[in-house]
């Protein structure tokens, strides 16, 4: 192999095409920049894609879970469940509308909430639970589902790196009270910065759109404004460079699950634990996320890699790790949240997106098989 190779392969690459700048091109001719047809060709394409019917697109991932939040009227005084170990917004969305975040341990290797722990975090407080599925795997959601519903509480997916996961065959995002999507040029379909919201629930939809419209009551002529909103509007540029890339993907997860499956089958190193999919779960593979033992394993790992030109990242945060919540909820997180902790201090995201070759998959495989 070809070590002095200074052909940098990044951890990921959007996958944008000439029909997607082509889409564009056409919304700025149009002179409608926002709040024109393309979002909403985007939202019903997304609804085909999904089976859901309620699909509202927004300007990022934080403000789909902000409003899923504010929609439930959960704030101070109430509690929300969430996996330790994720993205920070998932907390964040939680300490900003005044709630408070219980953090339950995840599985590893799965990187998702444990579902036997949430059980016991359940209090007469608690208004939501939010799991993550994390990477582009989806959680345990028929244990998590029965566990909502034998208490009366509803879920929100953050299914921010999930786009066409599949649990049991049925669609990330479509089996709690709403799934949140982001469209982060780090997920598998991006508009740059974008998100969706999604429920089947009619009554949120209108209370989403009207949120995100600076409490512009859908379709009231005159136009009134019925409550204290945002704009957290995706803009028709933005939705149309999502349009093709969702048209293509399931030509882009099977390509990436196809790369997944090699690094599965061809990463050989005693030192690394490779992700698991439990069965009945289809992963999107947002996200290939390997553990080693310690965390200066991890470190001298990357920089081994990094000299084959293979760039590599910690994945997700110990959120209860982070300075404002180990300042206001405690220093027992590596205790508590052994396996989030570990995740996060000895975890490793590994370049997997689209339009990775062949060759450089080669490359990817022989860096980490190579490291003693
Ligand atoms: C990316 C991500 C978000 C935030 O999405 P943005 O679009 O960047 O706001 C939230 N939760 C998880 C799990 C994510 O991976």
């Amino acid at each position: 192999m070809n070590k002095s190779s200074n052909h940098i392969i990044p951890l990921t690459m959007p996958n944008i095409q000439q029909e997607d700048i082509n889409q564009i091109n056409d919304v700025l001719k149009s002179g409608r920049l926002v709040q024109g047809k393309k979002v909403r060709d985007v939202e019903a394409l997304l609804a085909e894609l999904t089976g859901v019917s309620h699909i509202s697109l927004v300007a990022n991932g934080t403000a789909s879970l902000h409003l899923a939040l504010i929609s439930l009227g959960i704030g101070p005084g109430d509690e929300v469940i969430i996996p330790a170990f994720s993205y920070v917004a998932t907390a964040n969305v939680v300490e900003v509308v005044g709630a408070k975040c219980v953090f339950v341990d995840i599985d590893l290797p799965t990187f998702n909430i444990n579902t036997e722990h949430i059980n016991s975090q359940i209090t007469q407080r608690t208004k939501a639970i939010m799991p993550v599925h994390e990477f582009g795997l989806c959680a345990d959601m028929t244990a998590i589902m029965a566990i909502a519903d034998f208490h009366g509480i509803p879920v929100i997916e953050d299914a921010a790196c999930a786009i066409g996961a599949t649990h049991n065959g049925r669609q990330a995002g479509t089996f709690g009270h709403f799934g949140s999507f982001s469209f982060h040029p780090r997920k598998t379909v991006t508009s740059g910065e974008g998100g969706c919201l999604v429920t089947a629930k009619p009554e949120f939809d209108k209370r989403i759109r009207t949120l995100r419209n600076h409490g512009i009551a859908p379709d009231s002529l005159p136009m009134d404004f019925v409550e204290a909103g945002f704009n957290y509007r995706m803009t028709d540029l933005q939705a149309a460079l999502l349009q093709g890339q969702i048209e293509r993907l399931s030509a882009t997860l099977a390509q990436k699950r196809a790369i997944a499956e090699r690094y599965l089958k061809e990463i050989r190193c005693s030192l690394v634990t490779l992700p698991s999919v439990p069965v009945g779960s289809e992963h999107s593979w947002q996200t290939f996320h390997i553990l080693l033992e310690s965390e200066p394993q991890r470190d001298a790992l990357s920089a081994h890699i990094r000299q084959y030109g293979v760039m590599s990242n910690y994945g997700a945060q110990c959120i209860p790790a982070m300075t404002y919540y180990r300042n206001k909820y405690g220093n027992n997180f590596w205790r508590e949240f052994p396996n989030a902790y570990r995740s996060y201090t000895c975890g490793l995201a590994i370049p997997l997106y689209e339009k990775l070759s062949d060759q450089q998959a080669e490359r990817v495989i022989d860096s980490i098989n190579s490291f003693s």
